[in-house]
């Protein structure tokens, strides 16, 4: 069995670690000739919109699956009438744009932050007049890790807003006061079977995220209510595959920030910190297989490692301490590897993350975290 992934990032990668003991191959594509994939797994070297490209990958492998959303929709449907696409190029293009994501959280009765469409200069005024400030500014389409989005402190600068971001089609949405920003990471398999891993608390810097402590401190409510939304998602879309809902925890309501429709960074900890890694599950149902049991052993925090690595021989001192280097160069802004740290209870994992901040130069990273658990 072959499963092909479009996109040789990180994920990609992860997932080929995570396909090989299942005996399963994982093959990449991306057209970056150092995707970091391409350490572990073999890599076809073509763009994401040459189609000849893509037939000749799609043949060589039982199943297409891919890492990042920006792969293009149309693309995966003609993909699609040759080989089984998991997640289907619906579940794509719903995560693609904003607005689509939207009107899929109102369909299955999901709260998000008040919001309207922008996509001509002529929405602008209408805009600023249904729609709260402080809000944010984002780009329907090509979004990630806060890229494309602007702050919109009142209604006077938002013009100059979409102006900056190239007069694209955007949402407009209130900034939420929230307490804190929880995901949620869930698989589906061929036969509809849903599983999900415990809610998890993530912290971003700059719009990108820094750290996840999982499980994170919930109501059974509210795990309830963030996995009946993953339900009804991944229902809607007859999703198969690993599925990821970002939220914000408004006064413990759950408020749907967005979707991703793929392996997520904030389920990284599941590697160790559960029974099946999220690599795994998706390997799994991309395959037909069926889904591995999502329950978390004891507590984790994962640190991204964002522009460079820190000390690798110093943090292995740290017990409990498991290292990911993704073979990427260092460079502002990517992400170059993560460490997850688990431990038996949030004692033992607070005094293990005070030894990590003692040897690594990332004080400031991990200091949210022992917050959390002080
Ligand atoms: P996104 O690309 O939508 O995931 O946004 C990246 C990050 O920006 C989120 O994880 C939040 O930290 C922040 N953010 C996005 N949308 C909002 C919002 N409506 N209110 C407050 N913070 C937001």
């Amino acid at each position: 069995m072959r499963i092909g992934v479009i996109g040789g990032g990180q994920l990609a990668r992860m997932m080929a670690l995570a396909a090989s003991p299942l005996g399963i191959r994982v093959h990449a594509l991306d057209p970056a000739v150092d995707a970091c994939a391409g350490e572990v797994a073999p890599l076809e070297v073509a763009a994401f919109d040459d189609l000849i490209a893509l037939h000749r990958f799609a043949d060589l492998c039982n199943a297409i699956t891919f890492d990042f959303e920006n792969v293009s929709a149309p693309a995966l449907n003609e993909l699609a009438a040759v080989r089984p696409v998991r997640p289907n190029p619906l579940s794509l293009a719903t995560a693609q744009d904003r607005g689509a994501e939207k009107a899929l959280f109102a369909r299955i009765e999901t709260a998000v932050a008040p919001f309207a469409i922008i996509d001509q200069p002529q929405q602008i005024a209408a805009a600023a007049t249904s729609v709260a400030f402080p809000a944010i500014l984002k780009t329907r389409r090509f979004g990630y890790d806060g890229k494309g989005q602007i702050n919109v402190a009142d209604a006077s600068l938002l013009e100059d807003a979409y102006t900056r971001l190239g007069n694209a089609p955007c949402v407009l949405e209130t900034r939420v006061r929230f307490q804190r920003e929880l995901s949620l990471v869930a698989v589906r398999a061929l036969d509809g079977e849903i599983r999900c891993y415990p809610l998890v608390e993530n912290v971003h810097v700059n719009g990108i995220l820094s750290l996840t402590l999982a499980p994170a401190e919930v109501t059974p409510l509210l795990a309830a209510a963030a996995e009946r939304c993953a339900r009804r998602v991944a229902e809607a879309l007859d999703y198969v595959g690993v599925l990821a809902i970002e939220f914000f925890d408004v006064d413990g309501q759950l408020i749907a920030n967005e979707m991703a429709p793929r392996v997520h960074n904030s389920g990284h900890w599941t590697i160790e910190g559960a029974v099946t890694s999220q690599f795994e599950n998706h390997v799994r149902a991309v395959a037909g297989l069926p889904l591995g049991d999502t329950a978390a052993h004891g507590v984790s925090c994962m640190l991204n490692w964002i522009g460079d690595l820190p000390d690798r021989n110093r943090a292995l001192t740290v017990p409990g301490l498991h290292w990911h280097d993704y073979g990427k160069s260092a460079r502002a802004g990517r992400k170059v590897g993560h460490a997850t740290i688990t431990a038996p209870d949030r004692s033992t994992l607070l005094r293990r993350l005070h030894q990590a901040a003692e040897v690594l130069d990332r004080q400031a990273q991990i200091a949210p975290a022992i917050a959390r658990l002080l």
